[in-house]
């Protein structure tokens, strides 16, 4: 019978570059791995027949039981900033790349995350448990819905294998997959070796930013534009986060993808209540990566990046330009979010006040992020309704609700049209930790309905669904603060 990846163009990159970059290592397969969920979608897309995703040779491949045929198994090697601290090496501690797989929309690397120990795993046990493997699948999707740059979740493996961790747990495996896992980690480990960063920079350019390689260009000419696309894409990608109330928790430079998409989720967090310094990771206990402090991680971040760049000796003065665009990038992207969000058609100077006031009446009220934003389409037909969502914070409420009127009334857009535009770009579902527990508990029992439903409600967040109702609430009293951690 004719392989399921047949007719695939399967290569390995990655895997093609020095072995200095990497080692090939088999995966350790789980007891009884069993398949809890796929991406019909994602798999559709990398070109998988999705009647044939059931086969045990689809099952093979990503339990680590057997290769991706015409991929290369590899964990890779990077380095890192964790929490604003040289960490030294790190790399793919449970992480295996299978390959890659070349779609007319670009190529598509498939990673096992949790197939067991490499050499980058340290003191780790290469494994990851199915309460945080449930998690990631959950999240890379969500941010898709939502139309945010991410790595996407092909396929959740649960097992019999058990993994210690505060108490025994399941081990899983999850199929990621993205153009490339190469993070800012990467380059940082080769920061005094100018021939290893020309390798890995030529790779990365060559592979996923071919419109940067200009005839006639230097070397440091083309750092430069590198670390320009790259500050874009990373503020652009920040922006988004901010007006999601999405917490990534661990902004470590190792989690960092150099194509600006968000990576390695671990104790992330959508806000339920809004607060502005919101912490998600209770690890985290200076609150380096609370909400309001992400887009300037992320800067501080692309500095470390650069300066892994500098071996290659590009104009100085050139970098530091370029790097003092995140803040222009971020702030178009984000007040263009913020308009389309406020059902704007315009953007004035003064709007970025509204904004600010915005937030304070959120922070002060403890109103629910995803609720709020979701009601201003309906704020000037019910105002009594949309004030009654900030409890003791009435007069604020009033006081903002008036100026925000007057917005609209000059902007001439409190129109029917625009109130649904903005219910295309404000959610009603967002990926609620209460919502993930749910749907880690069912998996626990290898139950993968909430998955479905959750997945079925956030691959499109914005159209109300009747029967879903309770899927578009908060908390629950008393489960709002689940707490998430690095121990995953
Ligand atoms: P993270 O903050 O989860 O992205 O992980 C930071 C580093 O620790 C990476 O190098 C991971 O590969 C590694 N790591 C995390 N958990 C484990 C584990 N259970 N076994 C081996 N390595 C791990
Ligand atoms: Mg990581």
């Amino acid at each position: 019978m004719s392989s399921l990846f047949d007719g695939l163009a399967i290569s390995h990159h990655f895997a093609d570059l020095p072995s200095a970059f990497h080692t090939a290592v088999p995966p350790q397969p789980l007891a009884n791995a069993r398949l809890l969920h796929v991406n019909k979608e994602l798999a559709a897309q990398l070109g998988l027949d999705v009647s044939r995703l059931g086969e045990q040779e689809f099952l093979d491949v990503v339990s680590g039981q057997a290769p991706l045929p015409g991929g290369l198994t590899v964990s890779a090697v990077y380095s890192g900033h964790q929490f604003g601290v040289w960490a030294g090496q790190l790399g793919d501690g449970r992480a295996h790349l299978l390959g890659q797989i070349d779609t007319p929309t670009g190529p598509q690397e498939l990673q096992l995350k949790g197939a067991g120990k490499t050499p980058y795993s340290r003191m780790g046990d290469g494994r990851a448990v199915l309460r945080s493997s449930v998690r990631e699948y959950l999240a890379s999707e969500a941010m898709a819905g939502l139309g945010i740059a991410t790595s996407r979740a092909l396929a959740l493996v649960t097992s019999d294998t058990p993994v210690y961790r505060e108490t025994v747990e399941t081990g899983a495996i999850v199929t990621r997959v993205a153009p490339s896992f190469v993070r800012f980690g990467s380059f940082e480990h080769w920061a005094n070796d100018a021939t290893r960063v020309r390798e890995l920079l030529d790779y990365v350019l060559r592979e996923f930013y071919p419109e940067l390689l200009l005839e006639g260009d230097s070397e440091q000419e083309r750092v430069c534009r590198f670390l320009q696309a790259v500050t874009h894409r990373s503020a652009q990608m920040v922006a988004d986060w901010q007006t999601v109330g999405f917490c990534h928790g661990v902004m470590n430079t190792d989690n960092m993808s150099i194509l600006g998409l968000t990576i390695d989720y671990g104790p992330y967090g959508f806000m339920d209540q809004f607060r502005v310094n919101h912490v998600c990771n209770h690890s985290d206990n200076q609150g380096r990566y609370a909400w309001n402090a992400q887009p300037a991680v992320v800067h501080w971040n692309l500095y470390r990046l650069a300066s892994a760049l500098m071996v290659l000796e590009p104009d100085v003065e050139t970098v530091k330009a370029h790097l003092q665009t995140f803040e222009a990038s971020f702030l178009n992207r984000y007040h263009a979010n913020l308009q389309a969000k406020f059902g704007l058609r315009t953007w004035q100077a003064d709007d970025a006040q509204l904004v600010d006031d915005w937030w304070r009446l959120l922070h002060n009220s403890g109103a629910d992020f995803t609720l709020s934003f979701r009601a201003l389409a309906q704020a000037s037909k019910a105002p009594e309704a949309f004030l009654s969502l900030f409890e003791g914070s009435e007069d604020q409420a009033q006081a903002w609700w008036q100026a925000y009127s007057q917005r609209l009334t000059l902007d001439g857009s409190d129109t029917p049209e625009q109130r649904e535009a903005m219910n295309r770009v404000n959610p009603l579902y967002v990926l609620r930790n209460h919502l993930a527990e749910q749907a880690i508990q069912a998996a626990a029992k290898d139950d993968a309905s909430e998955i479905d439903t959750l997945l079925m409600l956030l691959r499109d967040p914005y159209t109300e669904r009747a029967g879903f109702e309770a899927y578009a609430m908060p908390p629950p009293e008393g489960s709002a603060e689940l707490a998430v951690s690095c121990s995953s």
